[in-house]
């Protein structure tokens, strides 16, 4: 049995139609990532049952969903236009340019010996577009580096329009863009990606226990659809890696690389969960202040209006604190495309790699098989069947005569389908079918009319 690595699942991603080098016809996009069939239904349903669980399956959310172009200003006074930037260095002889942090001492120079390399300069993050016609200074607008900056500035339309009391949040799920020097490792580091954030307001001095309680929600849910508690670690965020903002962060922690020597190096982030105390609100309400690492700040004279909230309790106008647990989309479909893998070697020395998926997070939760693909008898009593399950609109189902029974098999293992139904010749003279499992490989036989109950109770 052997598990996975960045290269078996990018090899895997591609044979099964998951994820696609972006705009590779022409060469690509570097940084970016196209979702194929397999892959946008894993990421439909890693972002469903995220929102189930923090919007639906709870007392205290809202959800949103706001406009990835946003007037400058809202950048402005988050602070990413000054301050979102990474360091960067270029060779002078190869004309190179790289993340100084990201540099690897041994690499050689293309021209021969060592780079030449500059000192560090700041590179802002952020793609600038330009809105309307004219392309000038003024009309200046951003791609989103976040969702983030959505969700705060409209803290006082959600609160207006729902009465909510603190503590209570807001939910959001949408593209953002990080122009990254360098974008590498698959879905791990890219240029478009996708968020899954909360902004959870609280009265200050409330922040810590709650801070606290997100985290063990947010590792819970993790554990909930599959990942292998070893898999996955909390790394308080100390020092100098504490962004200025945050009184305390949680990283999340997933085995992205279990090829690398030292354990250590095997995690990296699929998840930061922070303590951003008031510092987003503050900046973003009317002659608020935007605080910056170096202690200068920034008074807001933009903003239209206050976003405060009213102790009804104290009759005071307050600036609540948020915590704030953000993951990425593809991360974290990562973490679970990885986690599920398993290269399994079967009696008698055969081979099969299979995904053990949630059942939740499966693109397709049912494959319907006829046993053989030139008996018309067969094929429409797959398709019936297959119709039928359709009809019954819980599960996602596929007709599958790609191939011979064994081809069928492997490829719905590799895609992580928890069920086969398969037609024989014996389903046509008794009206059964087999259903094989996914993981345990067992094979029941059922009534051809009854396929829809049996898999439901067994999804559950
Ligand atoms: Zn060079």
């Amino acid at each position: 049995m052997a598990g996975a690595t960045m290269d078996k699942i990018v090899s895997l991603c591609k044979r099964r139609g998951f994820l696609f080098k972006g705009s590779e016809l022409y060469g690509g996009l570097q940084g970016t990532w196209d979702y194929g069939p397999m892959g946008v239904e894993l990421k439909n349903n890693v972002k469903r049952v995220w929102w189930s669980a923090n919007v639906y399956e709870r007392d205290d959310m809202e959800g949103l969903d706001s406009a990835i172009l946003m007037n400058r200003k809202v950048l402005k006074y988050s602070g990413h236009e000054a301050t979102f930037s990474d360091p960067m260095v270029d060779c002078r002889k190869c004309k190179k340019r790289f993340r100084a942090d990201h540099m690897d001492a041994k690499e050689k120079c293309a021209s021969g010996g060592q780079h030449d390399l500059t000192d560090p300069r700041p590179f802002n993050l952020m793609f600038k577009t330009t809105v309307g016609p004219v392309e000038d200074e003024e009309n200046i607008a951003y791609l989103r580096p976040e969702t983030a900056q959505g969700i705060f500035v409209n803290f006082k339309n959600v609160i207006d329009s729902t009465n909510r009391k603190l503590p209570f949040g807001i939910a959001q799920i949408g593209k953002a863009y990080r122009n990254e020097i360098t974008p590498r490792n698959f879905i791990f580091r890219v240029r478009e990606f996708e968020q899954m954030e909360i902004e959870y307001f609280v009265m200050p001095g409330t922040d810590e226990e709650s801070h606290e309680r997100w985290i063990e929600a947010r590792v819970a849910w993790y554990h909930k659809y599959g990942i292998r508690p070893d898999n996955l670690r909390k790394y308080v965020v100390t020092g100098d890696e504490l962004a200025h903002y945050s009184k305390a962060t949680t990283d999340l922690m997933y085995r992205f690389f279990p090829e690398r020597e030292e354990e250590d190096r095997q995690f990296e982030e699929v998840e930061g969960i922070a303590n951003r105390t008031d510092f987003d609100l503050a900046g973003h309400t009317k002659g608020g202040k935007t605080r910056f690492t170096d202690g200068t700040f920034l008074t807001n004279e933009h903003a239209v209006k206050k976003q405060t909230y009213l102790d009804t309790k104290t009759n005071q106008h307050l600036i609540p604190y948020v915590i704030e647990p953000s993951g990425g989309v593809d991360r974290i479909t990562l973490a679970f495309l990885m986690d599920s893998y398993e290269e399994q070697t079967l009696e008698g020395g055969k081979k099969r790699t299979v995904l053990h998926l949630h059942p939740d997070l499966s693109p397709v939760k049912v494959a319907v098989i006829p046993l053989a693909r030139n008996k018309p008898d067969l094929v429409e009593m797959g398709k019936r069947i297959k119709r039928d399950l359709q009809a019954a609109g819980r599960l996602r189902s596929l007709f599958d005569d790609s191939g011979n029974i064994g081809k069928c098999y492997a490829r719905q293992d590799e895609i992580g389908t928890p069920f086969c139904v398969t037609v024989d010749h014996q389903s046509l003279e008794d009206q059964q079918v087999t259903v094989r499992h996914r993981d345990s490989m067992a094979q029941d036989r059922i009534a051809v009319d009854s396929p829809d109950e049996y898999l439901q109770e067994r999804l559950r």
